[in-house]
C-alpha cells in the first residue's frame, strides 16, 4: 500500500497576470505518490523528477544496491559525499531529539511489516530483541566511510522526502525558477507565491475522512511535512497500529498523537521533526519547540484538541466544518 497523500492544493488560474507557462509530473518514487507543479518553466519539472528518481535509487533501504542498501547488507560502506552528508545531518537529528528520530529503527518497521506488507504484531521477547539493533549511536562516519554496528540497518524513510524537497528547490533556484508547488508524499514545498501574487495554501489532511482536509496554512517559501496515524497502518483486535514505531519501545507511537505538521524552511528539518514529534507526543514536541524555535507545529491529538504554535497561528484556517478545540502553544 502507498503512502496516502491528502494534501490539498489550491486551484491556480493562470489566466491574466502570473508565469508565462507550467509543468507538472505526476509519478511515483519513494514509494509514495509526488506531484510537482512549476511555474515559469517548460523543464525543471522533468528535471526535479529525475533528481528525486536519483535520490531514491541513492537512498533505498530496500535496493541492495543503494548506497544505504550496501552499508544494510555490508555494514560498512564508502559512501558519496552527498549521501554521507545526508547521513550526518540525520544522525544530529537523532541526537538532537533524544532518539525520537532513530533512522536505525529498520529492523522493528520490518518485524512489523511495514516493508512487506504481512502486517504482525511481534511478541515482546521479538520486540526486545530488535531494540539492541535500534540505536543510531552505533551508526559511525569516518570522513565518507559509514559502519553499522553488526544487525544495524539503516532507513531514511522519515527524512528522504524532506532531503529530496530540499533538492528540488535548490533546482529551481539554480534555474531562476521562482513560483511552484511540490507534493513530495506528504512533504509539501512551497516556493514562491501563486500565479495572483497570494501565498500558496497547503491543506492539511482529515485522518478520519482522507479524502478531505480540516484546515490550511498559507505559507509561502516554506516546507509543510506531516506525519500521521493513517498513512500506513493495520489495524488487529480493534487497535492501530501506525508505521512510526517508538525507538524506546519499540512499538508503534502510541500516545494520542493523531498527527503532526511541522513548517520551516528546511524540508530535511520539516520532515525528521513531523516524525520525531509524533514519537514525543505533546508534551515533548512543545518542549522541543520551545528550546529550539527554528519551527512551527500543528499538532492534531484523539481528544479533539488541535494544538498551534504561536508563530502559525496567523496563517492557519479551521475549515468550517471542524470543532477542534484550538489550542495556541506560546513560546
Ligand atoms: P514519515 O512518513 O516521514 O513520518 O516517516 C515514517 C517512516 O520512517 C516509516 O515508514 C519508517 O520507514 C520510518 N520510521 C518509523 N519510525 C521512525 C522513527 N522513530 N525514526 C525514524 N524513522 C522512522
Ligand atoms: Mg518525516
Amino acid at each position: 500500500m502507498k503512502k496516502l497523500i491528502c494534501i490539498l492544493l489550491c486551484l491556480v488560474f493562470l489566466s491574466g497576470c502570473g508565469y508565462a507557462s507550467s509543468t507538472s509530473e505526476s509519478f511515483e518514487s519513494m514509494d509514495t505518490f509526488m506531484k510537482i507543479d512549476i511555474y515559469g518553466s517548460e523543464d525543471v519539472a522533468a528535471k526535479i523528477r529525475a533528481e528525486i528518481e536519483r535520490l531514491d535509487g541513492l537512498l533505498s533501504a530496500q535496493d541492495d544496491e543503494s548506497e544505504i542498501g550496501r552499508l544494510n547488507k555490508n555494514s560498512t560502506a564508502e559512501l558519496s559525499e552527498e549521501t554521507s552528508d545526508l547521513l550526518a545531518k540525520s544522525l544530529e537529528l537523532c541526537n538532537d531529539t533524544d532518539g525520537a528520530l532513530d533512522i536505525s529503527v529498520y529492523p522493528l518497521v520490518e518485524a512489523w511489516g511495514f516493508i512487506d506488507k504481512n502486517y504482525r504484531v511481534p511478541d515482546d521477547d521479538e520486540i526486545k530483541d530488535l531494540l539492541k539493533y535500534a540505536d543510531y549511536r552505533k551508526i559511525t562516519l569516518d570522513g565518507n566511510s559509514a559502519s553499522a554496528g553488526s544487525g544495524v540497518r539503516l532507513d531514511l524513510g522519515a527524512v528522504a522526502k524532506g532531503y529530496a524537497a530540499d533538492r528540488a528547490v535548490g533546482i529551481m533556484k539554480e534555474n531562476n525558477v521562482r513560483a511552484g508547488i511540490l507534493n513530495l508524499g506528504g512533504t509539501v514545498a512551497a516556493v514562491g507565491e501563486k500565479p495572483d501574487g497570494s501565498k500558496w495554501r497547503v491543506g492539511i489532511c482529515d485522518p478520519e475522512n482522507t479524502a478531505s482536509y480540516f484546515g490550511a496554512v498559507s505559507v509561502s517559501d516554506r516546507i509543510v511535512a506531516t506525519s500521521g496515524n493513517y498513512e500506513r497502518y493495520f489495524e488487529r483486535d480493534g487497535k492501530r497500529y501506525c508505521h512510526i514505531i517508538d525507538p524506546k519501545t519499540g512499538y508503534p507511537a502510541d500516545n494520542g498523537t493523531v498527527s503532526v505538521t511541522v513548517i520551516s524552511d528546511s524540508g530535511l528539518l520539516s520532515d525528521a521533526l513531523s516524525t520525531a514529534l509524533f514519537v514525543m507526543g505533546i508534551d515533548g514536541a512543545k518542549k522541543y519547540w520551545r528550546d529550539h524555535r527554528d519551527f512551527e507545529f500543528i499538532l492534531l491529538d484523539d481528544k479533539n484538541n488541535l494544538w498551534l504554535t504561536e508563530g502559525i497561528e496567523a496563517d492557519f484556517k479551521l475549515n468550517a466544518d471542524y470543532d477542534y478545540n484550538i489550542k495556541t502553544i506560546k513560546a
